[in-house]
């Protein structure tokens, strides 16, 4: 037995209902019997496009390589994954390897991890392919499904069963899809062609993929500026230090925007509860209702600073912003997170560098890793 649409075939998950088996592994997508082939409603049909991506800034000589080897890898039919740090810039290499799939009238799908980001990502596609129609799907964003571009959450891409002739998925690293056995089936059976893998921090199982030539790796460590990555000063602290360090830092040298990040929603409640006496600040959490309104203020310069939870480590591009991490040892950050909070420092050609600060009471694995890590892309400059 198995289900066509998650590839289950592991019996626990059957279930015998009027003498039909169907699968309980993908139920929450709708119930499918076993030998059921998912219905696939798609019925726009692509034409051959012939568009050009009008970018606003130019792509830097690394991203033009990136993105030429990328488009060579899937003529060649093969999987690639795109291996580059924070603020390198890699959703502009995908541009040329959609441009030559959109013109060969195939079918292009974009997934994402996060809501937030899908629709960020389908706004500036829409953008740059000015002529064709690019349409987000997530939650709240389901009443068109079709189009020449789609843009989803993982989670979507069960519409979209054998469908896509290429598939970027970007963000592969991140919850839910990680770890995730039957988001990563979904998104297989999706794909008909070939995928795109983007992230700046590989996972293990990945990186075999690479080895064993299953998948080809394109890597760019450079950001469009030309400047290092920016290392965090780690400081060993017990944390009631670590909190009067802050004070000190937001009364004293405070000079740009600023991102707190803590481990727990707690935290980030509390903290900002007691700063919010002194400073304009707040926090932000996956709880929080207002998070637009929030990042907005922030980003105005009404706030001062803003305690995150790791709902923030991503995605976000905040000009010339500085970051603290508390807690810095706790486990909620693992060495991917880590990797990305301090990203979020000198993405921008106007502001390449920064400040950042991880508070730890002691230097643990991630920490150390995530050091390393930047090193060594810094090392490949
Ligand atoms: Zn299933």
């Amino acid at each position: 037995m198995k289900c066509l649409r998650c590839g289950n075939e592991d019996e626990k998950y059957f279930y015998l209902d009027k003498n039909v088996y169907y699968c309980r592994r993908c139920i929450q997508f709708g119930r499918l019997d076993v030998g059921q082939e998912p219905q696939n409603k798609m019925t726009y049909v692509c034409k051959k496009h012939r568009i050009k991506p009008k970018l606003k800034f130019e792509l830097t000589s690394n991203q033009k390589a990136a993105s030429s080897q990328l488009v060579a890898y899937f003529k060649e039919g093969k999987d690639s994954l795109v291996y580059a740090c924070c603020g390198a810039g890699k959703t502009e290499i995908t541009y040329e390897v959609l441009t030559y799939a959109l013109n060969q009238g195939l079918k292009v799908g974009f997934a994402i991890s996060r809501r937030q980001v899908v629709l960020e990502i389908a706004s500036r596609l829409q953008g740059v392919f000015k002529t064709i129609k690019v349409v987000p799907v997530c939650e709240g964003y389901t009443q068109i499904v079709d189009g020449d571009l789609i843009v989803c959450t993982m989670h979507q891409l069960y519409r979209y069963h054998k469908t896509f002739n290429l598939l970027i998925m970007d963000e592969v690293d991140a919850f839910p899809f990680k770890g995730s056995d039957l988001l990563e089936s979904i998104a297989r059976h999706a794909c008909v062609g070939n995928r795109v893998f983007l992230t700046a921090t590989p996972t293990d199982e990945m990186l075999e993929s690479v080895k064993k030539n299953e998948l080809k790796m394109i890597k760019l460590f450079v950001r469009p500026h030309g400047f290092p990555l920016v290392l965090p000063e780690i400081k060993v602290r017990p944390v009631s230090v670590q909190i009067i360090e802050l004070i000190r830092l937001v009364t004293k040298t405070l000079k740009n925007p600023l991102l707190i990040f803590v481990p727990t929603i707690r935290d980030a409640v509390t903290l900002s509860f007691f700063f919010k006496v002194f400073f304009p600040c707040d926090a932000l959490t996956s709880k929080t209702e207002n998070k637009e309104e929030i990042i907005d203020k922030f980003k105005k310069g009404e706030l001062k600073f803003i305690f995150a939870t790791t709902v923030l480590e991503r995605g976000i591009t905040i000009e010339g912003v500085d970051i603290v991490v508390l807690k810095s040892n706790h486990p909620v950050f693992d060495e991917a997170s880590l990797i990305q909070i301090i990203g979020r420092v000198g993405r921008s050609r106007a502001h390449p560098t920064g400040l950042g600060i991880f508070y730890c009471t002691k230097v643990n694995e991630a920490i150390r890793a995530c050091v390393s890590s930047l090193k060594e892309m810094n090392e490949a400059l």
